[in-house]
Formats: structure tokens, sequence, C-alpha cells
């Protein structure tokens, strides 16, 4: 199985962001040399667009990283807590950053991509 197909399988065919089920692709989480876990996770491309910045940040969009930074994968969490950092002003964003916690490495790999 190729990766993508892998990563549908464990996100039940859904972005592993907000949940939709439609234009979904995997998307590499840089940089590649310091990730302490599998890099890539699968995104729909509303949630790619606005990583990559492309389109602008859509706040109530992002309301999904209140449950996806629970995910248990360290990929997903990674994803979710460097979208947190661009939500920061929010309060609800500033909430979950304080319950997500990475070891020394994987905060080093998240700041990384910042
Ligand atoms: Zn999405």
């Amino acid at each position: 199985m190729d990766i993508k197909a892998i990563l549908l399988q464990r996100s039940e065919g859904c972005c592993e962001l907000c949940g939709a089920d439609n234009g979904l692709e995997v998307y590499q989480i840089e940089p590649v040399e310091l990730a302490v876990s599998e890099c890539q996770i699968i995104a729909c491309q509303t949630c790619y667009d606005q990583i990559d910045k492309k389109a602008p940040l859509d706040e109530e969009h992002w309301k999904c990283l209140i449950q996806c930074s629970r995910s248990d994968y360290t990929s997903v969490q990674v994803v979710s807590w460097r979208q947190l950092q661009r939500l920061s002003h929010l309060d609800w964003a500033k909430e979950v950053l304080k319950y997500l916690k990475f070891d020394e490495v994987t905060h080093e790999w998240a700041l990384a991509g910042l």
C-alpha cells in the first residue's frame, strides 16, 4: 500500500483535521529531517490551502483543532499546534494550546515549521 492508502485507512477516509471526506491529499509535515514520527497526514483541500497559506485563515473552520489536537498521532498534533499558534490571539485557541504539550524533540519539530 502506498502512503496515501495507509493514511486513508487510519483516518477512515476523512481529513485528519476537520473530518471532511472530499478532496483528500497527503500533506507532508516539514522539516522532515526533524520528524519524530511519520511526517504525513491526510488533509482536505480546505485545510491544506490554509496550512500552506494559499488561502486566508478561516477562524471558524479551525475550531476543528479543539478535537484533532487530541489525536493519537503526533503528526496530527504537530500540525494542530502550528495552526493553533497562528490563531493564538483567540481565547479558545489559547485554551487548547495550554493542554497540548510536547516533549522537547517534538516541540522542536513543531517549532521549526512555523
Ligand atoms: Zn480538513
